[in-house]
């Protein structure tokens, strides 16, 4: 605690995972004699770095730049980089830890990283954002590699970033590994890999209401953010049967009571760059509100919190509880306050916790790693059934470790349990390391 004071969302997912793991804990005394569980939370490595770069008035700028190689006892280093104002090393930490549990729940031989900069992509130009790309990749690339650590996309990293990324990096090592994944179609990238996160929200969320006798089909759908994820959790969504009414940005939400049209949501924030607001200038029949927290009082069905760390407190938890939600996925990194998941636990709403339901991202990322070292590509159908059977296999492992041990139901102690059980077997197997 002590150690890491300054650092309040790291300390709330080790918290978070630690309580749940407690039974298994117990049921094994040789972690304890290994310092298992001390040595889960202490990252392997933390790299903090300047990334100084030069503006469109000539002017000298400096962010800082960070990547937290968290544990690779199950494969290399795996995670997003996230270009955020908020960034600094806690929320990296965070991330990166987090991203441990999921990568071992999708069943594929990846460790877990995270990355970022306090860098804001927003309001620069493509010349800036390219600048700062290069200057980042020139440290970043002294420390990763296609076998050693491998980056992809997160908030505020799309396939422009990617692109210049990558880009830096071939051009400094002289080589063309899969060192990044979420890469373009033309130069390595993988088909649905845009797609798998919300699409693997989607299908884990639709598995989780199968078990438990419901589906997708004929319902409201609330989803917050209206990023990478939003959209593609909007689009799969409402192929599965949904009607989302809503979406949302740092600034407000929309309601479209007809439900959305993505086509136009995609302009906006894929080509135009623009603020979710704008929606109401071509639908006079939708809503928008300031302030993106009320979208949590738009009655729904099912809701899909898909914007950032922390966005769905406990009052807006009560607030879908009292208009009759049932089910939560979290498409998001840690989108709802540890009292928001209590609202919901103790009102048996069915509870998708991030690192189970958003694995659909890192998963079709390890899927790009396994076809850039082929040299082959598969086809959007076959990539997208991959994710489909891991996601779906990712809900049936959260099942069982609930039952297992003996809390039903409870998918964030399922995933917490099931994602720590192939990590601690390979640690144990490699001696204190
Ligand atoms: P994007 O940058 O594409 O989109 C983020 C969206 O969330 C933007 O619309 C942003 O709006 C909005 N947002 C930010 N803060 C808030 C807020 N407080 N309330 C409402 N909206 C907000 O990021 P992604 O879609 O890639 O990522 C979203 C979440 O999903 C993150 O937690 C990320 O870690 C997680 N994730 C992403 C994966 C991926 O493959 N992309 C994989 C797994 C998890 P604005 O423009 O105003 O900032």
């Amino acid at each position: 605690q002590k150690r890491n004071a300054n650092e309040p969302e790291f300390l709330q997912a080790v918290e978070e995972v630690l309580e749940s793991l407690e039974p298994v804990v117990e049921a094994h005394p040789e972690y304890e004699a290994a310092g298992l569980i001390e040595r889960l939370v202490e990252p392997e490595r933390v790299i903090y770095f300047r990334v100084p770069w030069v503006d469109d008035n000539g002017k000298t700028q400096v962010n800082r730049g960070f990547r937290v190689q968290f544990n690779s006892a199950i494969g290399p280093y795996k995670g997003g980089l996230r270009f955020h104002p908020s960034v600094y090393q806690g929320i990296i930490k965070f991330l990166g830890f987090e991203q441990v549990f999921k990568n071992s729940l999708t069943g594929l031989p990846i460790g877990g990283g995270k990355g970022g900069s306090d860098f804001d992509p927003k309001g620069k130009s493509d010349g800036e954002v390219m600048r700062f790309c290069q200057s980042f990749m020139t440290e970043l690339s002294k420390h990763i590699g296609a076998d050693t650590d491998v980056p992809a996309g997160d908030i505020g990293v799309g396939a422009r970033e990617i692109g210049f990324m990558y880009g830096q990096y071939k051009r400094l090592r002289n080589e063309f590994t899969g060192v990044l994944t979420g890469k373009g179609l033309t130069y390595g990238g993988s088909l649905a890999r845009t797609e798998a996160t919300g699409f693997g929200l989607c299908y884990f969320t639709e598995a989780m209401l199968k078990a438990n006798g419901k589906s997708f089909d004929g319902k409201t759908v609330v989803i917050s953010g209206s990023g990478n994820v939003a959209i593609y959790a909007t689009k799969k969504a409402t192929e599965l049967g949904g009607k989302v009414v809503a979406l949302s940005d740092s600034n407000g939400y929309i309601y479209d009571k007809n439900g959305i049209d993505l086509d136009c949501v995609k302009q906006i924030k894929e080509v135009e760059r623009k603020r979710i607001k704008e929606y109401v200038n071509t639908h006079p029949e939708a809503e928008y509100h300031e302030g993106c927290k009320g979208i949590w009082t738009v009655p729904c069905d099912i809701a899909l919190p898909c914007a950032t760390q922390n966005e769905l407190d406990e009052e807006s938890a009560k607030a879908l509880v009292a208009n009759n939600c049932f089910a939560v996925a979290e498409g998001a990194n840690m989108p709802s306050t540890p009292e928001a998941i209590a609202v919901f636990q103790s009102n048996g709403i069915l509870f998708g916790p991030a690192k189970a339901a958003n694995a659909g991202g890192v998963a079709t990322s390890a899927l790009e790693m396994s076809q850039n070292s082929m040299r082959y590509s598969w086809t959007f159908d076959e990539v997208d059934a991959k994710l489909k059977g891991i996601m779906e296999g990712i809900f049936e492992k959260c099942d069982s470790a609930s039952k297992e041990y003996g809390k039903e139901g409870n998918y964030v102690m399922g995933a917490n349990i099931a994602g720590f059980q192939k990590v601690a077997e390979a640690m144990m197997a490699h001696g204190i390391v």
